[in-house]
């Protein structure tokens, strides 16, 4: 007999491409069926076959409050029934800008868009219409979105120019992007010195979640900075998963560092697509309709949306929110560490503030070749030891887990109890 899960899987493919709107749902680099989820509650969300999960991707980052948070719920209940979207200005588009300018000092002007992919791409144009310059830097293992200047890996060496990691990106798009390592403040020296004056922006996950969660170096992140305003160069932080999630202020507030540019989006839309790129006012204000770079969208801005991000944006500065939070995420990976220690499972495991990485690797990766390294084949028997034990982890070696204000202490026992048999049957 088959589940539902399967034979909408089976259906799916038939009209959509590999059955899913975005690739890392197809559960193809674990292996398996996909779960198809019909509701979401708190920590939970349930399966097509009513398999309830204790949910650690949180929508990829969004649901921070916890799934379906009665105020969230309400306030797009109403905002709903007063109009879905009026392409024309709003006061709660007023009121998001405000929020956002005043929880991120850096941002000192704002647009709202609907993607961390829009948010990111029109921060590059506008880096590059403001300088002039055509060459950007970004760090391997980084995700910026699916814009074509971005999705680039490294080249072979130093200072060559990188290659597509998609088909449909032409050679010309690309050859104006440059790939270093992430962590390493040697190259990033070398390459200022050797072009620095050509570079356009530069653009970082100040806190990596893509490649899993990799942190980079306060030193790093300090020497980034120091070499953007020695050579004119627009330091874009790209902050679509860390913002209001590693700390109130985002991974900017952790470091004490004022990007130039700042890309948001994730928790800021509390599951309704909402992003936004903003920063120094004299950038901004280069914007279209006041200045020569253009950007524009139709839902950009949408009531229901900003009735969602303003709402979950009131939550999570309640007192103490990221203290628990923080201190929830540890006891997550404290408590997982030490049952695969048990176990005798090479294992290890990081946090920043509701954001955490799982290791099958003895110690914590710094860069996306040791993200490589480790062992791929022990963490797909993990995740799917879990999955089967009621455990939702995120669906490939290489993406970061999240933690919601929801998940209490029962939630976080029952993931460590669920993970000491799972690695028992690792070791076994
Ligand atoms: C998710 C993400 C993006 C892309 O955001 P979308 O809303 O999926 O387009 C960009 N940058 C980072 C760091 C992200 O995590």
């Amino acid at each position: 007999m088959t589940s539902k899960n399967q034979d909408l899987f089976a259906r799916a493919q038939l009209t959509t491409p590999g059955g899913v709107n975005s690739p890392v749902r197809a559960f193809r680099s674990v292996g398996g069926t996909p779960r198809f989820i019909t509701r979401a509650e708190g920590p939970y969300f349930w399966d097509a076959d009513d398999c309830r999960y204790i949910d650690y991707i949180g929508s990829w980052g969004p649901a921070i409050v916890g799934h379906a948070h009665p105020e969230v719920v309400k306030a797009v209940q109403q905002a709903a029934a007063r109009g879905l979207s009026f392409g024309a200005p709003t006061e709660g588009e007023v009121l998001m800008a405000e929020e956002i300018c005043r929880l991120v000092p850096s941002v000192e002007q704002v647009r709202l868009v609907s993607s961390g992919t829009e948010a990111t791409m029109s921060a590059l144009r506008l880096a590059r219409g403001a300088t002039g310059r055509d060459k950007i830097v970004k760090f391997e293992g980084c995700y910026h979105g699916h814009a074509d200047s971005l999705l680039v890996k490294a080249g072979s060496g130093l200072l060559t120019f990188g290659n597509p990691t998609s088909a449909g990106v032409p050679e010309d798009f690309i050859k104006h992007t440059l790939v270093l390592d992430y962590n390493n403040s040697r190259q990033l020296e070398e390459t200022f010195k050797s072009i620095g004056h050509d570079i356009a922006c530069v653009i970082i996950e100040p806190v990596a979640g893509n490649m899993n969660l990799v942190r980079a170096s306060s030193e790093f992140l300090h020497t980034l900075r120091r070499l953007c305003t020695e050579y004119g160069t627009v330091l874009i932080f790209d902050e679509v998963m860390s913002g209001f999630r590693v700390a109130l202020g985002g991974a900017q507030a952790l470091h004490g560092i004022r990007p130039d540019l700042t890309a948001l989006g994730k928790v800021i839309g509390g599951g309704l697509p909402v992003a936004a790129f903003g920063g120094r006012a004299d950038l901004m204000q280069q914007m279209a309709p006041i200045g020569a770079v253009y950007q524009a969208g139709t839902l950009s801005g949408n009531p229901v949306a900003v009735a969602a991000g303003m709402t979950t944006l009131k939550l999570i500065q309640a007192p103490g929110f990221y203290d628990s939070l923080g201190v929830q995420t540890t006891k997550l990976v404290q408590g997982l560490t030490a049952a695969a220690k048990e176990a005798g499972v090479t294992f290890c495991a990081d946090s920043v503030g509701g954001m955490f990485g799982l290791y099958f690797s003895a110690t914590v990766p710094t860069t996306y070749a040791e993200i490589m390294a480790g062992d791929k084949d022990k963490f797909n028997l993990f995740f799917h030891a879990m999955l089967d034990a009621g455990v939702y982890f995120a669906p490939a070696a290489f993406e970061a887990g999240f933690v919601s204000a929801q998940h209490d202490d029962a939630v976080i026992d029952a993931t460590i109890a669920a993970a000491r048999t799972a690695f028992a049957q690792l070791a076994g």
